[in-house]
């Protein structure tokens, strides 16, 4: 089928407005290009709230385990289709075939986990002064819920708002973002294949201005939003307004803290792994490494020539460690902060500019790069890079580590390598982030476990786990009074 089509109302449809498409072109090489997408505005996008508003009565009286059907069939599919759907993410987004298909795999398990959650959501028996009055809680759908998501987990994030939404009773308006629109693509064919009602999950294709239409359309009752703080801040300022419950999971500055105890080649490893994989476009990515000076020497050598020798290339070549970046914008952003941080001092030691490679020069490619001599005010220690970019900073102690990491905006993730099991407790309570690591990446999460940052990184809010229940329902109560029977 067309890409130029949204997913609306259990059909593929043309704008309404006839209007604008937007292209998309693969990031590591810009002549391939993916396809015209529709680039929808205010009345393609409100049709879309329409239907899912329309499909609400039904979809929400059926059972939950009628619903979880859907989602079972739904996570077969995906997983028949994994390699093309893992080939599609690679060339829209960038990152290597095997990060591609774990995180299509990973929406395998996310359909899964959530199909099985629907028959767990309870409520509260309880007591009454009054004896003939039976009296009690119950979970209920919020309603109407639009998704707006980012291009760097295009098909995990869709899957793990949109899973606890239907399997809770809600209708869903997906709006991904204009860098992924393919992957979002094939999610709703398999959600339209496993035939899900029509109106159930609708998806919406465009960049801001679709963004802004779902956050104001008429019968929305919710808005769960992945992105950039900024972006975040002005949904939520018209979430307020509007009276639309919100969810936000925005960016974040994690920090990994090396002691002096620490399994040296373990830290590096995982460092290296956690700041450049997937180009380090990922909201967990570490940016920050801060080292106690005893092992601070040899920490940096080490993880400089570990860096090194990372192989960049498209996510296509099979060696490639690290793709390109998602965009020219993006790669501008990237190459202004390493220009920044050496205007501030800064020293590079590897890296630090575009990659000129001739095999490299059609796709947005920046070298791995590890900045030394990073102190905690400057610009590249504070502000979020989202590209493969490692600022280390050098403490004296756990203390010190402690202060630093805590003095920045974001308080997504954050790691500790240590032997020692005082050390580690006292990092996990002390370290403002919502995900805490001991001797491993501050990347990566389980289905189960909830997900979600401290202060700029999250409305405080978590998402997956039995968290996202939190969101996804509202809970009312009810009292059944005998005496009147
Ligand atoms: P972005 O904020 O530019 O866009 C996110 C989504 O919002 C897109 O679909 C976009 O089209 C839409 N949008 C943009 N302006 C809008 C507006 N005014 N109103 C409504 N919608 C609007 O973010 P991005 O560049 O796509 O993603 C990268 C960011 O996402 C990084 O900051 C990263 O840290 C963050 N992120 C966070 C998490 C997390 O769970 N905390 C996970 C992944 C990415």
């Amino acid at each position: 089928m067309s890409t130029n089509q949204n997913y609306v109302n259990g059909t593929w449809t043309p704008l309404q407005s006839n209007g604008p498409t937007f292209e998309r072109r693969n990031p590591a090489d810009t002549r391939d290009k993916i396809g015209d997408f529709p680039d929808s505005q205010q009345a393609d996008v409100q049709a879309a709230v329409y239907a899912a508003r329309s499909a609400l009565p039904a979809w929400r009286r059926l059972s939950p385990d009628a619903r979880a059907q859907f989602l079972f069939k739904a996570a077969d599919l995906l997983e028949k289709r994994k390699t093309e759907v893992a080939a599609a993410l690679t060339r829209e987004e960038g990152k290597s075939l095997p990060e591609s298909a774990g995180e299509t795999g990973r929406g395998v398990v996310l359909l899964r986990y959530y199909a099985g959650e629907g028959l767990r959501v309870g409520g509260h028996v309880l007591p009454s002064t009054n004896p003939n009055t039976l009296f009690f809680t119950e979970r209920v759908p919020l309603g109407v819920v639009g998704l707006i998501t980012p291009w760097n987990f295009p098909v995990a994030i869709p899957l793990w708002k949109a899973a606890p939404a239907l399997v809770y009773g809600n209708t869903v308006v997906l709006k991904p973002s204009d860098l992924s629109p393919l992957t979002a693509q094939l999610l709703a064919e398999i959600f339209h294949e496993v035939g899900l009602p029509p109106g159930v999950f609708n998806l919406v294709q465009g960049g801001r201005t679709a963004g802004e239409a779902l956050v104001n359309a008429d019968g929305l009752n919710g808005v769960s939003f992945t992105g950039s703080t900024a972006t975040g801040k002005s949904i939520a300022r018209t979430c307020v307004e509007r009276g639309v419950k919100y969810q936000l999971e925005m960016g974040g500055k994690n920090p990994v803290v090396v002691l002096e105890d620490a399994d040296m080649a373990q830290a590096v490893e995982l460092t290296v792994q956690g700041a450049m994989k997937s180009a380090g476009e990922k909201c967990t990515a570490t940016s920050r490494a801060i080292v106690v000076e005893a092992v601070a020497d040899e920490f940096t050598k080490a993880v400089v020539e570990r860096v090194r020798h990372l192989k960049l290339g498209p996510g296509t070549d099979k060696d490639a460690y690290l793709g390109p970046l998602i965009s020219q914008p993006a790669r501008d952003k990237v190459l202004g902060h390493l220009e920044q941080a050496q205007t501030e001092g800064a020293r590079v030691l590897c890296g630090g500019k575009a990659a000129h490679r001739p095999d490299l020069a059609s796709g947005h490619y920046v070298w791995p790069s590890v900045l030394d001599n990073v102190t905690p005010q400057m610009t590249i220690a504070r502000e979020e890079v989202f590209g493969p970019v490692l600022a280390i900073l050098r403490v004296k102690n756990l203390d010190e580590a402690i202060t630093v990491a805590n003095d920045v905006a974001y308080g997504l993730s954050a790691s500790v390598f240590t032997r020692d099991i005082g050390s580690a407790l006292r990092f996990a309570r002390e370290v403002e982030a919502g995900l805490i690591r001991v001797n491993g990446e501050t990347a990566g999460v389980e289905p189960q476990a909830p997900f979600g940052g401290m202060k700029a990184s999250s409305s405080f809010s978590r998402e997956q786990g039995q968290a996202a229940k939190d969101f996804y329902t509202q809970i009312k109560t009810i009292a059944i009074d005998r005496a009147g029977m």
